[in-house]
């Protein structure tokens, strides 16, 4: 059997190595174990190994693992598309939803968001490669939502999150990448206080770094192949 763990902490080295070699402080740019269809076992390897943050992108199956690790202090990041009568139990039981693309949802979040719970913190997803099949809003809609967002003080607009389509090509994912980091320093520049850039997966998480990323969301890197 392989060892989740030994595997991990590989990956958090060669992630390490990488920041040197953009002259990023590791600890500005924060891995996400995405442990969605992976097994409570294996995740406890990986806590094991002295990872706090997991990912999961259906609601009820992230439920139960809440549930189940209850024990460790984790933090739980929301990674998949938003169905409207499921935004209760993402309020209740995530601390993060990186895949906001409507008002409506969160203005939903906002509304049932406990007063007793800090601000969910949110990214916007953007569809970059304008992908039809694609979460995401447009790049032109991303100012116009976050301004909108600023109002839902049980909210905390944190940066920007995007999936783009996957390429082979190093010099074309960093170019991707590149226009997620235009538009977060955009909307910097227009005084919006982000500070999170969600992007980078198993097989582009270097380009990701290279171009500013602070949050890397990966998966089979860590647990093997998906079935
Ligand atoms: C599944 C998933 C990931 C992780 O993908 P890997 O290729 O397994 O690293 C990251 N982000 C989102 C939104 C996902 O759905």
């Amino acid at each position: 059997m392989k060892n989740i763990s030994e595997t991990f902490s590989q990956l958090q080295q060669q992630i390490d190595i990488c920041c040197q070699r953009h002259s990023r402080q590791a600890r500005q740019v924060r891995l996400i174990a995405v442990s969605k269809t992976r097994a409570i076992a294996d995740i406890e390897q990986v806590i094991a190994a002295g990872q706090r943050h997991f990912a999961e992108n259906q609601v009820q199956e992230a439920i139960d693992k809440i549930e189940a690790l209850r024990r460790y202090p984790l933090t739980w990041h929301f990674i998949g598309q938003i169905q409207s009568n499921k935004t209760p139990s993402i309020a209740r039981y995530f601390q993060w939803v990186h895949s906001i693309d409507r008002l409506k949802i969160a203005q939903r979040l906002q509304q049932q968001r406990s007063v007793h719970l800090p601000p969910l913190n949110i990214c916007l997803q953007v569809n970059l490669d304008n992908e039809p099949q694609k979460a995401g809003v447009a790049p032109e809609q991303v100012l116009p939502l976050a301004k909108q967002l600023l109002d839902l003080k049980q909210l905390r607009l944190r940066g920007l999150m995007a999936v783009p389509k996957a390429r082979t090509d190093y010099q074309q994912q960093r170019q991707v990448f590149a226009k997620l980091r235009q538009l977060f320093d955009d909307l910097r520049q227009q005084g919006i206080a982000v500070d999170t850039l969600s992007m980078g997966m198993t097989n582009d998480w270097s380009a990701a770094i290279a171009e500013g990323a602070t949050m890397l969301r990966i998966g089979s890197a860590i647990f093997g192949e998906r079935q």
